[in-house]
């Protein structure tokens, strides 16, 4: 799993937090076992700290950018009330036919719906009155600020953008790659930004909580 946290410092954490249901458990191996890539799953820790989040904030309505396997989604998911709602984006549809495939074994599975296809392209076909009371942005590095710009509007007052990778192993240090670039400006975007507040968490790989104001 990609964090910057010392290892047993995170194990530590871990197991001073809820547990997990066995499900997310499971899809959590399943990804693992199967898929390239299985580290960009947010993992138990952040998927605890994302579903604490979205309790504490209230929200109903949320979108997701970037759904991988569907752990995030499924973490929030759990957290949302029985009239809750997550719009989750993603332009793959093995893994997303992996994700749906997990939800409809949860009792929390209807509330998800992925949306296939390049997701500021989903994010425009929204209709005007689609608005968000909590966003994950957690897709290609590159499109991070184009993503908060196209959300930013949609989030009510009061809501919240969480920002996954903030930090990029590091890298943010010391930019070289086009992606480690994308990180850093989205990064100073934010912070330059008088519509909101921000807070950068050394969680993991970097988990900014961005409030509108
Ligand atoms: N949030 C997930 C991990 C997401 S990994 C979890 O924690 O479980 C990043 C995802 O972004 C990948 O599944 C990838 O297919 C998707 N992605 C990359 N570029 C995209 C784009 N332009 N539009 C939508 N999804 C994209
Ligand atoms: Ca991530």
């Amino acid at each position: 799993m990609k964090t910057l946290v010392p290892g047993k410092i995170e194990e530590y954490c871990l197991r001073h937090t809820t547990a997990r249901d066995k499900l997310l458990r499971e899809l959590e191996k399943y990804t693992q076992r199967h898929c390239a890539d299985a580290r960009m799953l947010i993992g138990p820790f952040e998927g605890a700290l994302l579903a604490m989040l979205v309790c504490l904030t209230g929200a109903r309505h949320i979108l997701e950018i970037g759904a991988f396997t569907g752990y995030s989604a499924l973490c929030m998911a759990e957290a949302l009330p029985e009239d809750g709602a997550i719009l989750s984006c993603d332009i793959n549809p093995e893994t997303s036919a992996l994700a749906r495939s997990f939800f409809d074994r949860s009792p929390h599975g209807r509330k998800i719906e992925i949306r296939l296809g390049p997701a500021l392209e989903t994010l425009t076909a929204l209709p005007i009155a689609a608005t968000f009371d909590f966003v994950f942005i957690d897709a290609d590095k590159e499109n991070y600020v184009n993503y908060y710009e196209a959300v930013l509007p949609r989030l009510r007052p009061g809501g919240l953008i969480v920002a996954d990778n903030v930090l990029w192993s590091g890298r943010v240090l010391a930019p070289k790659s086009k992606d480690d670039r994308a990180v850093v400006a989205f990064n100073k975007h934010v912070r330059r930004d008088p519509r909101v507040e921000c807070v950068m968490l050394p969680v993991r790989d970097g988990v900014s909580l961005i409030r509108k104001r």
